[in-house]
């Protein structure tokens, strides 16, 4: 076992707030569970406090790096550290962690030192009388501001915010407002804002957009560079000497990096959830024989899942009904994982550069479908780490990892869709790593696995939510409870997920919503 300073980022998350001058960055409540520590960066012509929210025991010093003019602060990690490394030369590459490793990035190239690098993190920098605001390609940890005239603040978690913003703020026309928390903004994936200090205005510089180009590719070139990439992708994810925990619903996509994650690793932990109404027991304990892991299978009653939807919405900040659905079983499952803080491996994020939640037999739907979902990811925080910091558990996706993202987005398509089989160009990659049956199978959402879908729809149903309002009453509910426990900063575990379905059923009823 790895000691937690190799396993987990130095911290999960931040609130930080830049001043001409001192002050002090007042306490705030996160959904991210972790030890506070407060940081105050005095720069030549700024002060950065700061509250990093880190792992119980791990110092978060590597979070945190600064010189005379220029501070920085990390929430999350870097995977493309060695190459990074290699252009800094042998001066650098002492490992000073990845805010020193950003530091030492900016001085070289200033704010373009985002577009090198490839990871899961949300970043500021003070520097002179500027602020940077920035988050990874996938906008993977939500990053929040507010700004005025002589103050930005700025947080990993928009709830805390919440009375922050108001009439001072100015409204940046590049990034989307937060509904309910005035002069709240999120950063945009891929993102770098430039923040003047003094006057709250912002530049805004993208890092990274997603391949609108298709690449045409031989059978073989294709898999072996799928191979590749994600084999990358998840040995970067994988500390030395750690043992990872992969979620493992047994479709293709988790089964493929649990196949590469335990060839890097040498063993893994693996972790099946299901619930009374469904699970995928069988398929995903096959690969687990298969490969050898340290499995284990967790049931989550259908009642207790639905109760985990504030938990989602509070830990998401997403007002997705469909968001929500989709990731509910895996904030059960997170907060059903007890013991020790787990570096998490999951299987997420391949359908959307593959279409593989589509089923699309036709090509052109097919790419229409993939360019739609990489156009509209943005905001919807469905990768967001607290949803599994909330019960302190670090979690990664090697699917989105920017490189593998870049490959699999810009294949074409005829190589996502192939000899009748949804997502070829992955299971051929994984063919000789997984048994056949786990290759040949075909895609299972998460929320259908464990059947969360027709739990919630159900739920409502038996409020005496007519069919056809199904949907737009998941809406109200999510809303409900984004006002509840986002805007309102009320503790999810004293908001019953009952009893606002009922008022949303009541509501609908009386013909007020
Ligand atoms: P999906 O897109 O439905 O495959 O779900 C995203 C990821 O969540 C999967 O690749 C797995 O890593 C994880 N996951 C989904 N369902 C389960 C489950 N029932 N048990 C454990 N992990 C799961
Ligand atoms: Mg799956």
């Amino acid at each position: 076992m790895a000691s937690p300073s190799q396993d987990l980022p130095a911290a999960f998350g931040f609130l930080a707030s830049a001043r001409p001058s001192g002050g002090r960055v007042p306490p705030a409540v996160f959904a991210t569970r972790g030890t506070h520590t407060g940081v105050e960066l005095s720069l030549r012509e700024q002060t950065l406090g700061a509250t990093l929210v880190h792992a119980p025991g791990l110092p978060p010093d590597s979070a945190q790096a600064r010189d005379t003019d220029t501070a920085v602060l990390i929430a999350g990690e870097i995977y493309n550290r060695d190459d990074l490394y290699s252009v800094l030369g042998p001066k650098t590459g002492q490992p000073g962690g990845d805010a020193q490793l950003l530091l030492d990035l900016l001085r070289r190239y200033g704010p373009h030192a985002f577009r090198l690098v490839n990871g899961r993190f949300a970043a500021v920098v003070s520097t002179g009388r500027r602020v940077l605001l920035a988050t990874d390609h996938a906008g993977s940890v939500p990053l929040y501001v507010c700004a005025g005239p002589g103050e930005v603040t700025a947080s990993t978690e928009a709830k805390t915010l919440a009375g922050h913003g108001g009439p001072r703020g100015f409204p940046f026309a590049d990034a989307r407002r937060v509904r309910g928390l005035p002069g709240v903004y999120q950063v945009p994936a891929g993102t770098v804002m430039d923040i003047g200090l003094d006057s709250g205005t912002a530049e805004t510089h993208r890092t990274w957009a997603p391949p609108l180009a298709r690449r045409i590719m031989d059978e073989d070139d294709a898999v072996a560079a799928v191979r590749t990439a994600l084999d990358r992708a998840v040995g970067a994810r994988i500390a030395p000497g750690g043992t990872p925990l992969v979620v493992l619903s047994g479709g293709i996509d988790s089964s493929g990096v649990a196949a590469l994650a335990h060839r890097a690793a040498g063993s893994i932990d693996s972790l099946s959830m299901g619930t009374d109404v469904s699970d995928e027991f069988v398929q995903a304990r096959a690969v687990a024989d298969h490969l050898g892991t340290r499995h284990r299978e967790i049931t989550v009653p259908t009642a207790d899942l639905l109760r985990q939807l504030p938990y989602t919405v509070w830990a998401a900040e997403s007002e997705d009904p469909h968001i929500i659905e989709y990731l509910l079983p895996l904030v059960a499952l997170y907060r059903a994982l007890d013991g020790p803080a787990r570096r998490v491996l999951t299987g997420y994020g391949a359908d959307i550069p593959l279409a593989g939640m589509h089923r699309e037999d036709r090509l052109p739907n097919l790419d229409t479908a993939v360019a739609y979902d990489m156009a509209t990811y943005d905001g919807l925080n469905e990768m967001s780490p607290v949803l599994s910091t909330l019960s302190g558990h670090w979690s990664t996706h090697p699917y989105w990892d920017r490189d593998v993202l870049d490959l699999l987005v810009s294949l074409e398509a005829g190589l996502k869709r192939r000899y009748g089989r949804d997502k070829w160009v992955l299971r051929a990659a994984m063919a000789g790593l997984l048994p056949e049956q786990t290759v040949t199978r075909p895609k299972l959402g998460v929320h259908e696995g464990s059947g969360t879908t027709s739990s919630f729809s159900l739920l409502l149903l038996e409020e005496g939510v007519p069919e056809r309002s199904v949907d737009m009453a998941k809406q109200q509910v999510v809303r409900e409870l984004f006002d509840r426990t986002v805007v309102a900063g009320q503790d999810p575990g004293e908001v019953s997920t009952a009893e606002v379905v009922r008022s949303v059923a009541d509501r609908l009823e009386r013909g007020v919503a």
